[in-house]
C-alpha cells in the first residue's frame, strides 16, 4: 500500500458489470486520503493521481467526506495528463463544493467539466482544502472507468456566437447598453442553465450578459449548442469568476479553451500573472466584492498590475462602503480602474438586474462593450427599467461625460445631471475623493451647478427621493 507523506492510500480495483464488446468493462477504484488543518495551511490544493487506461470511454469521479456541520468543505477539480503548473491546459473541470459526483465521456460531461476524448495516462483529482475541521477529515474518492463504444458525435465548434463580433441583431449605433457582468449557472453554483439565464436577463430588459461561473468556462458548450435559440437573446459574453483562496475576480471576454487559473494564494505573490493571462486572451480582469462577507471572498492579494475594474456594488442591498472607499483610493492615485456593479446572480428570488451596468458603446458586440468598460464609460444602476442618467462637465467650451477627460481651469466648470426617473432625488458630487454639498434634482430630474475643477477626477452618486442609492457614475478625469 503506497504512503505519501503520512497520507494513507487504499486502492481497490475490480472489473464490474461488463458492457457489450470485446474490450468493454468498468474498472473501479477507491482512494481514501486524510487531511489536517496543517495540510491545508501547507498546500491549499492537493492532487490525487490515478491512471486512466487506453480505451477508456467514460470516467466517473465521486467523493464523500464528513462535513461536520459545515466545518469541512472540500472542493473538487480534475486534470487530464499534463503539467499541473499555473495556467495549464490540462485542467479538465472544476465544481468547487457544489457536486459530489462528476462524469465525463466523449460527448457529454457534468456541467463544469469538459467533454471529449479521455487520454490514457496519469490524471489527477484536485481537492481544494477550503475548510478542514481541527480533527481532520477523511476524503473517500471512488473513480470508475468504462471501456465501451466511444461517443462519435462531434463537439460544437467555433465562437460562442456565429455573429461575433460585429453582427449581433441588436446593434444599432452608439448608445448606453444595459448588462449583467456577474451571473452564475448550473456550471457552478447557480440554479439555471445559460439559456435560462439569458432569457431571464432578456425579460429584465438587459442587452448583454457576462456569464461568470466559478473557475470554469464550460457554459460555453451550452451556448454553442443553443446558438440558434440565442438569436434574439441578450449578447452573451464568456467569462469566469476566478475564485482564488483569498479573493474573487471576474474575467470577461474568453473564448474556446481559454480559462484563467485560480490556484494562487496571497503569499504566492503571483496574482499579476492572472491579470496578464486574462489580457493575453483579450479579456478584462475585475476584482469582485473586495470587501466580502464569506470566508475567502475579500481581496487579500496585492492589487494586481493592469487591473481593469472592480465591483463597488455587489447584490441588491446597495453599494458596499468599504469597496467604494478602496475604489476612491485607487482613483486618487490616478489609477483608472472602472467601478462596476453586479447582482452576482445565482437563483430566484434575487433580481438579476440589481444592480447592473450601463455601458456607453458604439455597438452591441463583445469587443465594443469590453473596450467601453476598460475606458470607464460605465454607470452602475440599481434598476434596468430606469432611464440612463446623463452626467456632463463643461469647461472652456468643451463638454465631457462619464469616462471622458476635461482640462482643469481657473474659471468655474458647469456640472449637469439629468435623471428623469429620479425627480427630487439627491446628487452627491465627489471631487478627487472630497464630497461637495448635495444637490437636489428638480421636478424634471435635473441639476446644474458650477465648481472650479483642479486636476484629478469628478464622479457622481445619485440617490432616489426615498434616500436609497440609485446610480453611481464613473469619473470624468480632469487633466492639468
Ligand atoms: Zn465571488
Ligand atoms: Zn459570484
Amino acid at each position: 500500500m503506497p504512503r505519501v507523506r503520512g497520507i494513507s492510500l487504499v486502492l481497490a480495483s475490480a472489473l464490474l458489470a461488463p458492457l457489450p464488446g470485446p474490450e468493454a468493462g468498468r474498472d473501479c477504484q477507491t482512494i481514501v486520503r486524510r487531511y489536517t488543518p496543517a495540510d491545508r495551511d501547507r498546500e491549499r490544493y492537493t492532487y490525487v493521481p490515478f491512471d486512466v487506461s487506453a480505451g477508456t470511454t467514460a470516467l466517473r469521479v465521486q467523493y464523500t467526506y464528513d462535513r461536520e456541520g459545515g466545518r469541512n468543505t472540500i472542493d473538487l477539480g480534475l486534470f487530464e495528463p499534463g503539467p499541473l503548473t499555473l495556467g495549464t491546459s490540462a485542467m479538465r473541470g472544476y465544481s468547487g463544493g457544489s457536486k459530489s459526483e462528476v462524469t465525463l465521456d466523449g460527448c457529454t460531461a457534468t456541467p463544469g467539466y469538459r467533454a471529449g476524448p479521455l487520454p490514457a495516462g496519469r490524471w489527477h483529482v484536485m481537492l481544494g482544502l477550503y475548510q478542514v475541521a481541527p480533527a481532520g477529515v477523511d476524503v473517500t474518492l471512488t473513480i470508475s472507468q468504462t471501456r465501451g463504444t466511444p461517443c462519435a458525435r462531434p463537439r460544437a465548434a467555433g465562437s460562442v456566437l456565429g455573429t461575433r463580433p460585429d453582427q449581433h441583431p441588436l446593434s444599432d449605433g452608439p448608445r448606453w447598453w444595459s448588462g449583467a457582468l456577474h451571473v452564475h449557472t448550473v456550471h457552478s453554483d447557480g440554479a439555471e442553465t445559460p439559456l435560462q439565464v439569458l432569457r431571464r436577463a432578456e425579460a429584465a430588459g438587459l442587452d448583454f450578459v457576462a456569464i461568470t461561473d466559478h473557475n470554469n468556462t464550460t457554459h460555453r458548450d451550452d451556448l454553442l449548442r443553443d446558438r440558434r435559440s440565442l438569436a434574439s437573446a441578450p449578447l452573451p459574453i464568456l467569462g469566469e469568476e476566478v475564485t482564488t483562496p483569498a479573493g474573487h475576480a471576474n474575467v470577461w471576454g474568453l473564448d474556446g479553451g481559454e480559462w484563467v487559473d485560480f490556484r494562487v494564494r496571497p503569499q504566492d505573490r503571483r496574482i499579476s500573472e492572472l491579470t496578464a493571462a486574462a489580457h493575453r486572451f483579450g479579456a478584462l480582469f475585475s476584482i469582485n466584492h473586495p470587501v466580502g462577507e464569506c470566508a475567502g471572498c475579500s481581496w487579500e492579494h496585492d492589487w494586481p498590475d493592469g487591473l481593469d475594474a472592480m465591483e463597488i456594488w455587489n447584490g441588491s442591498r446597495g453599494p458596499q462602503d468599504g469597496a467604494v472607499q478602496l475604489w476612491d483610493r485607487l482613483l486618487r492615485q490616478g489609477q483608472r480602474v472602472t467601478g462596476v456593479g453586479a447582482s452576482d446572480w445565482h437563483r430566484e428570488p434575487d433580481p438579476i438586474d440589481r444592480p447592473h451596468v450601463r455601458v456607453l458603446a458604439s455597438r452591441l458586440d463583445e469587443r465594443a462593450i469590453l473596450e467601453a468598460i476598460r475606458r470607464g464609460r460605465v454607470i452602475v444602476m440599481r434598476d434596468a427599467r430606469d432611464e440612463t442618467p446623463h452626467f456632463t462637465v463643461t469647461s472652456g467650451g468643451r463638454t465631457a461625460t462619464v469616462g471622458g477627460t476635461i482640462r482643469a481651469g481657473t474659471a468655474p466648470a458647469t456640472l449637469e445631471v439629468v435623471a428623469a426617473g429620479l425627480v427630487a432625488g439627491r446628487v452627491v458630487t465627489i471631487l478627487s475623493g472630497v464630497k461637495l454639498p448635495d444637490v437636489v434634482l428638480d421636478e424634471r430630474g435635473r441639476a446644474r451647478y458650477e465648481h472650479v475643477l483642479k486636476p484629478g477626477f469628478v464622479r457622481w452618486e445619485v440617490f432616489a427621493a426615498d434616500g436609497t442609492p440609485a446610480a453611481i457614475a464613473n469619473p470624468v478625469w480632469v487633466t492639468p
